[in-house]
């Protein structure tokens, strides 16, 4: 019997937990420090910052399971389980004998993965009694998301987007503004990281790195407010993981078990929430699964970074975190793939890369969007560019068992929809997209500004 072209789970099937990879990591990532003191950060110092709940999740490398809030379920029931497909049609047209899979993660206005931690998020927020948040967005999908979920459980936004996204997605902007947040281009002169940043670079395009600082400068300086974030933390791939789980519960039903899987990493959170729960297979000894890591050639933090420490935004008032990065400096070119647009990696990530657990490849983004075509075509959903790395990935890998004849299964994560990315796909098909890769001599301006620790 085949495998049907989805995998339908029930709604009582969302995960009643989030599984937290650490709880079975052997060896942990190194602390994340406070630039002030060189210290540990403790949950005092991240308290300023992020609601307490969200702040002890953080910290937390031993609770294996870790309940999800009622209230959470149940929103995550307008849009969850999210459906799991096998991708037939893109599998003939390849001509392979692997068997591909995908999670697709676009299945609600956010259109990506975002709205899994962004609901968590803002319910802890709430619960404390805190009344506004503020946040960067990079693409504007953690923006929409959390902006939605706001608007749900009744908490004020303030939105730091990246001002070259801004600029070329004036849509996001209106749906964001729709659920009611206040939106911000970044860098600007609301903050004093942002005056700073446009007295050095007036024309600059900005970073997420730069609309970090803003939001966090912003979020500490306002009363009753904390800052969130929509990837890189451990709390963020811990809320992701409810991806792997469902994906997992899907595929146990068919009794398929991926030898490769696949995902975009920006700052490594749906790859990481995708991966966590097979990760616990291979970190138990019990399976061999490749786990791989695709980014853009243009900002290549694990293919081409530092494992170091670093600060997690631009204007380096952040915690400093060991991870693979590129240099809180680097100015990424404007890839059309916002999203992964940004100069370090989750450190969880980072460390099970660092230790041998997953491979990592850059590809550049004219052959990202050469498969988001492809697959648009024979899969009709439109991909999202930054999931499309991933599509690269998995028909590169399709087509090598084309080639030893080996019948693999592959399971990549489709992170979201293209729709608010028009214009890269116009540029693409009007051949005037341009493939950038940063000389070693960019990197090495970036690794000359890493802070000197230890
Ligand atoms: C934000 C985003 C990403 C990159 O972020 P990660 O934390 O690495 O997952 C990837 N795909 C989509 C659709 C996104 O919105």
């Amino acid at each position: 019997m085949s495998a049907p072209y989805r995998i339908y789970l029930d709604e009582d099937q969302i995960p009643k937990k989030w599984y937290n990879v650490r709880a079975d990591m052997s060896e942990q990532h190194d602390p994340c420090l406070n630039p002030a003191t060189g210290q540990p950060v403790t949950l005092e110092d991240l308290k300023h910052v992020f609601c307490d709940e969200l702040a002890r999740q953080e910290l937390d490398a031993t609770t294996r399971y870790i309940d999800i809030p009622e209230p959470v379920r149940e929103f995550y029931k307008m849009f969850r389980p999210a459906p799991m497909t096998r991708a037939y049609n893109l599998e003939k047209a390849l001509g392979t004998p692997a068997k591909i899979y995908y999670k697709f993660e676009g299945n609600n206005t956010s259109g990506s993965h975002k709205l899994n931690s962004a609901a968590a998020q803002v319910y802890y927020a709430k619960e404390q009694g805190l009344t506004s948040l503020t946040t960067e967005t990079g693409a504007g999908q953690w923006g929409t998301a959390l902006s939605m979920a706001s608007a749900f459980f009744g908490v004020d936004l303030t939105v730091y987007m990246v001002r070259a996204s801004a600029e070329q997605k004036p849509y996001r902007r209106s749906v964001i503004e729709t659920f009611g947040a206040d939106i911000i281009p970044s860098p600007s002169n609301t903050t004093d990281v942002g005056r700073a940043i446009l007295k050095e670079h007036p024309h600059t395009g900005g970073s997420l790195g730069c609309a970090i600082s803003e939001a966090v400068e912003k979020a500490v300086k306002t009363p009753n407010c904390r800052y969130v974030l929509g990837s890189v933390l451990n709390q963020v791939l811990l809320h992701q993981s409810i991806i792997g789980l469902e994906s997992k519960a899907a595929l146990d039903s068919i009794d398929e078990y991926p030898d490769i899987i696949i995902g975009c990493a920006g700052g490594g959170s749906n790859l990481g929430g995708l991966i966590s729960s097979y990760m616990q297979d291979t970190l138990k000894g019990t399976s061999d699964t490749r786990f791989i890591a695709v980014e853009p050639a243009s900002c290549p933090s694990l293919t081409r970074g530092r494992y170091a420490y670093d600060f997690c935004d631009t204007g380096k008032i952040t915690p400093l975190a060991r991870m693979y990065t590129l240099g809180s400096q680097f100015m990424p070119s404007a890839d059309h793939a916002g999203g992964l647009r940004y100069h370090g990696m989750s450190p969880i990530l980072s460390k099970l890369y660092h230790d041998g657990y997953m491979e990592a490849v850059a590809v550049p983004q004219t052959k990202v969007f050469e498969a988001a075509v492809m697959f648009a075509k024979h899969e009709t959903i439109l991909p999202a560019p930054e999931s499309a790395h991933a599509i690269r990935t998995a028909i590169d890998e399709a087509l090598a068992c084309k080639k030893t004849g080996e019948e693999k299964t592959i399971l990549f994560g489709l992170s979201g929809t293209g729709y608010f990315d028009m214009q890269a796909y116009s540029s693409y098909l009007a051949g005037s997209m341009a493939d950038y890769v940063p000389s070693n001599q960019e990197l090495d301006l970036g690794f000359s500004h890493l802070p000197n620790v230890g």
